[in-house]
């Protein structure tokens, strides 16, 4: 099992422990987004065979000044395989949404030039990352991680090529759920934790973390009919 976004660079507790529990619980490898370049911790981190990176720049840091660039020049002079570029979107907590949409727009060439997929964060403003996704024909696939959309949008994203990840959080939504999987191809919906946030009600540790995968995903499984 896969653990397709899980910000192991962000736990408290350490990466040994962390990972002995997800192995445990079945959970054998963990897709780490980038939120301002590469993952925390690299060093660290790149010690396990099991952990793919990517790289990306959240929407909250737009406000900085040549973040992409400074970023990503790290990212050319490193040997450091990355396999998606994200977590990268909209959100509608942060303000300057020009801003936004540019750093959006230059990780989206960044995904088209280098043929790989987007991991993408999105907290409203679905149409307008629909319509920069379409505009800029992305053939390399996408995930919306810890989708809390609509259906009708999560419909349109996948004919445009998009996967949708459902995390805890879509727990929240009961009726949602079992639309999901009655409208929308079941392939193309993964699941994630999202760790060390989305910490679903169920457990009471203080952080989310991989080894909670199987359970979140069987509790989200219960609502398909
Ligand atoms: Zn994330």
């Amino acid at each position: 099992m896969i653990d397709n976004h899980a910000h192991l660079d962000l736990m408290k507790d350490s990466l040994e422990n962390v990972i002995s529990r997800a192995k445990n619980a079945g959970v054998a490898e963990f897709i780490v987004p980038g939120i301002c370049g590469f993952p925390k911790k690299l060093d660290e981190l790149i010690k396990y065979n099991e952990i793919k990176f990517c790289w990306g720049i959240y929407p909250k840091y737009a406000e900085i000044e040549n973040i992409f660039e400074k970023e990503l020049e790290k990212l050319n002079n490193s040997f450091v395989k990355i396999i998606a570029v994200g977590e990268c979107g909209l959100d509608k907590r942060f303000g300057n949404i020009e801003k936004q949409i540019q750093l959006f727009q230059k990780q989206i060439n960044l995904a088209i030039n280098l043929d790989l997929p987007l991991i993408i964060h999105l907290v409203g403003h679905w149409q307008k990352a629909f319509d920069l996704l379409k505009k800029s024909k992305i053939k390399s696939g996408f995930v919306l991680h810890s989708w809390s959309g609509s259906i009708e949008m999560a419909k349109e994203f996948v004919k445009l090529g998009g996967t949708i990840s459902l995390s805890a959080g879509a727990l929240k939504s009961q009726e949602k759920l079992a639309r999901i999987f009655k409208e929308i191809p079941n392939d193309k919906i993964i699941f994630e934790t999202d760790c060390p946030d989305q910490k679903p009600d169920f457990i009471s540790a203080e952080e989310n973390e991989p080894a909670n995968l199987p359970i979140i995903i069987e509790k989200i499984l219960s609502y398909k009919v």
